[in-house]
């Protein structure tokens, strides 16, 4: 059965735990792997700036799991002029 979900100061879901929060953070980890896989084999060349920087946010994705909001800034920037 659908549940139609129930919030009372918190962020879950009384009823079955369900998270807003949890499920961005999700769809966010998906685009951001999405994005790093596809400019592995970029359609333009990247700057060797560009190269140093999805290497190191590569890294700390890989280990933490996140990037900060500025990192995922910039390798959406660097993902739509490569790979358009
Ligand atoms: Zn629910």
């Amino acid at each position: 059965m659908k549940c139609d979900h129930k919030f009372v100061d918190s962020n879950h879901c009384l009823k079955c735990g369900w998270s807003p929060l949890e499920q961005e953070r999700q769809m966010t980890k998906e685009l951001i792997e999405h994005m790093l896989t596809s400019l592995e084999t970029p359609h333009k060349e990247l700057t060797k700036w560009e190269e140093d920087f999805l290497g190191s946010i590569g890294e700390q994705f890989k280990s933490r799991g996140t990037l900060s909001e500025k990192q995922t800034e910039i390798l959406e920037r660097i993902y739509s002029e490569k790979t358009a």
